[in-house]
């Protein structure tokens, strides 16, 4: 097993002990690639939640919130043109009889050549040491120029069998490329086939009445149906943005790597209205503002990286991802797309509804085109998971596993820890806590020796401990101690909530960010 399978069962294992996310139906043997959020997992998701709103919605004096119902009329996904379009490739390994996404193969086969290329740079930098020329380098070694090329050839083969929809060319290239199935080592394949990604159920309870209805795969339908109601009942000029939290649900063919991809997820999507031909522009804001927004975090620059998209979706003219660095290597963690305005042409099409704007100040009427920003709050928990878990051997010999998650995302802001259990001690605490818990999320614990305290909230990310000790009975003084340096300092009972709240709130982010 990889050191990468190794870390990804550790985050898992850590998340169902401390109370961050449980496998949904456990009594049951569980359901495949379905989780429940825990007592921690909860707060933790709210907090992203409201990190990405009030970033979004509230720092922006033209974007706005809704929340629109996960049915939508049939007809929708018809003129988005999910139900014709909405497919993944799948291939079957006859031996295994394990399914696969055909074009995630391939993507998997590239990302190994790439990483021979990164490790030929790495060699070469060490040994040219400060004069070497990466650019050059990448241009000039002859086997790094053959890798590129290799990369290059199987990009084109891919985006046109895509493209075209030539299934049969996508397995040729798999063959060509000798990819293997990681399971039975063989290389038996099925021949690939497209699978509808969306949940078809039935509305309506007597027979005959019934009529298919979908579980929405995006958010973003039912704000394009609402596009007119929002525009016009908020006033709102162009350009203008809706955003949306909310579940939504796609039968995945493969659903694995913990919450990276489930069937049934959470959304934060954002569509942006503006005028036809200004979009390019916007989509390099959103790009760039999207990027800042995760870097505002502090957990690594390095850990985030763009990747244009190969195929463009059925609706788009510009697309990347923002990729993060998890446990399995870099993947998709953030969509930006360039939507066109294929969507709300094709609404107005299917309603017989006109979905225009008129623009006052051209004095024309014009269906807007879209830029969309799409995260899986999902995937973003996963990526605050992964970069905060830590297991580090202290000066003094002992260990502790530390989870160090931005201090204003953590679930638990502050615990109140009375040193010893008698002497008016825990009464103080539960003073203190009483006060401070109307104000942030926080925990009294007065069970066990001081130290195994700390380590239980290392372990589920608190930022800061406060002890009540003798000093605090008679001069009215906590120590602080801080979770990542462990650093304790002194101060009064008063300066508590001020200094915690400036500390964990989610304000300080966005004053980073304005
Ligand atoms: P992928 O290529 O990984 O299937 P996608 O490009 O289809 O993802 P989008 O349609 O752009 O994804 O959806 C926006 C975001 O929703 C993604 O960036 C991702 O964070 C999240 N997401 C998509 N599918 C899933 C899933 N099955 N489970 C969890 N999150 C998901």
């Amino acid at each position: 097993m990889s050191a990468q399978d190794d870390f990804l069962k550790t985050i898992i294992s850590h998340s169902k002990e401390y109370g961050f996310i449980f496998p949904s139906s456990e009594i049951y043997d569980g359901l495949s690639a379905t989780y429940d959020y825990g007592q921690y997992g909860k707060e933790l998701k709210n907090n992203i939640e409201e990190y990405w709103w009030k970033s979004m919605v509230r720092m922006h004096d033209n974007i706005v919130g809704i929340d629109s119902a996960i049915f939508m009329h049939p007809t929708v996904w018809k003129a988005s043109g999910h139900v014709d379009a909405f497919n993944d490739p799948l291939i079957d390994n006859k031996d295994s009889k394990k399914r696969y996404r055909a074009d995630v193969l391939i993507e998997e086969h590239i990302e190994k050549i790439r990483n021979k290329v990164h490790k030929e740079v790495e060699k070469a930098a060490k040994r040219f040491g400060d004069a070497f020329n990466m650019n050059q380098f990448r241009s000039t070694n002859p086997r790094v120029v053959e890798y590129d090329r290799q990369i290059e050839e199987i990009e084109n083969r891919m985006r046109q069998a895509l493209e075209s929809g030539d299934l049969q060319a996508l397995k040729q290239l798999i063959l060509d490329l000798e990819i293997a199935d990681p399971i039975s080592g063989t290389r038996n394949w099925t021949d690939v086939r497209q699978f509808n990604l969306m949940f078809a159920t039935e509305l309506g309870s007597v027979s005959g009445e019934a009529s298919v209805i979908y579980l929405r795969p995006e958010t973003a339908q039912g704000t394009y149906i609402n596009f007119l109601n929002v525009q016009r009942s908020g006033r709102m000029k162009i350009p203008f943005g809706i955003c949306q939290i909310g579940k939504a649900f796609r039968n995945e063919i493969i659903a694995r790597q913990f919450i990276f991809r489930m069937r049934e997820f959470e959304q934060m999507e954002m569509q942006f209205f503006v005028r036809p031909g200004e979009e390019m522009e916007w989509y390099s804001y959103w790009k760039e503002a999207r990027m800042k927004w995760h870097r505002n975090l502090g957990m690594g620059d390095g850990l985030y990286r763009y990747h244009d998209h190969i195929k463009l979706a059925h609706y788009a003219n510009a697309a990347c991802d923002i990729e993060f660095d998890f446990p399995m290597g870099f993947k998709e963690l953030e969509g930006i797309h360039s939507r066109t305005d294929f969507d709300l042409k094709a609404h107005e099409k299917y309603s017989g509804r006109k979905q225009q704007y008129f623009d006052a100040e051209l004095n024309q009427n014009y269906i807007p085109y879209v830029v969309e920003t799409a995260i899986g709050l999902d995937r973003m928990f996963m990526s605050v998971l992964s970069a905060s878990y830590a297991d580090e051997k202290l000066s003094d010999g002992s260990e502790r596993t530390v989870m160090r998650i931005p201090a204003q995302l953590a679930p638990v802001k502050i615990a109140v820890l009375p040193l010893v259990k008698k002497d008016g001690m825990p009464e103080k605490a539960l003073e203190v806590y009483h006060k401070l818990k109307l104000e942030v999320n926080c925990q009294y614990d007065d069970k066990d020796a001081i130290g195994r305290r700390y380590r239980r909230q290392d372990a589920i990310g608190t930022p800061y401990c406060i002890t009540i000790d003798q000093e605090t009975l008679d001069k009215q003084t906590v120590t602080l101690r801080e979770r990542d340096s462990m650093q304790q300092e002194r101060i009064g009972i008063e300066n508590l909530v001020s200094t915690v709240t400036e500390k964990t709130s989610i304000t300080k982010l966005l004053t980073k960010l304005s």
